[in-house]
């Protein structure tokens, strides 16, 4: 069994080490970060190599749903019981240190490690990956046909073990930066998406 929503930030093998302070056990931040995101990393372990790949995701209350082709080789290991980790970034801006050993980043990002199940109702779950990422769309184009969902497969990751990490600060400054004056701050980075673009032919 894996650990409840609640005491998952505190299991061993997703404890940040390196700077905890910027750790965050709060599931309500877990989600809006999962919820700010449109793609996430999806890693495992083939025949001894790591692989990270990009997938579009959505979530439900307790899991992220990700869907991919049944002739896909992520999603037939991830269908058959391998172990994965699933990366969402957000990058928040870029931390202009005196040092170049303080430059640094402002991001949210989370971690979450576990099994995916392979989801049998599959239309619901593809109904939330297509909200996450475009909202509203799904009510105005064609369902899948049965065909489309056969060769599709729908995967369902438990948000149980999970860590997330949010740096949202500005410059450290040490003694060894004495002398050293460039302009020091923040450059706040946004994802925007633009104006739709007609490609009707
Ligand atoms: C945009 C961005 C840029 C970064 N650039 C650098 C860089 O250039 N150099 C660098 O050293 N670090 C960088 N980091 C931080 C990096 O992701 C690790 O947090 C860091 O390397 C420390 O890892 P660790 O040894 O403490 O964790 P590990 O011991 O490797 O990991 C232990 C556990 O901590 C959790 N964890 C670790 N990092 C994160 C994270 N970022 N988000 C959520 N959970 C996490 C995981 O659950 C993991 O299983 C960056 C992070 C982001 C988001």
């Amino acid at each position: 069994m894996g650990a409840s929503l609640e005491d998952a930030g505190a299991a061993t093998r997703t404890r940040i080490r390196r700077l905890p302070e910027l750790a965050v056990r709060d599931p309500a931040i877990l989600h809006a970060i999962l919820d700010a995101g449109t793609v996430g990393h999806v890693s495992f372990v083939h025949d001894g190599q790591p692989y990270a790949i990009p997938v579009a995701y959505g979530r439900s209350d307790a899991a992220v749903l990700f869907h991919g082709s049944t002739g896909s080789r992520l999603f037939r290991t991830l269908a058959a019981g391998a172990a994965c980790s699933f990366a969402v970034t957000l990058l928040d801006g870029f931390i202009l240190a005196r040092s170049a050993f303080e430059t640094s980043m402002r991001y949210r990002s989370v971690l979450v490690l576990g099994t995916c199940s392979v989801i049998d109702d599959k239309v619901p779950a593809l109904q939330a990956v297509s909200e996450h990422i475009l909202p509203g769309r799904w009510s105005l184009v064609r369902p899948p046909s049965k065909k489309e969902l056969a060769q599709t497969l729908v995967l369902s990751l438990p948000l149980e073990e999970w860590s997330v990490k949010v740096n949202d600060g500005f410059p450290d400054r040490s003694d060894e930066d004495e002398g050293w004056d460039p302009p020091v701050g923040v450059i706040p980075t946004y994802q925007v998406r633009g104006a739709f673009i007609d490609g009707e032919s």
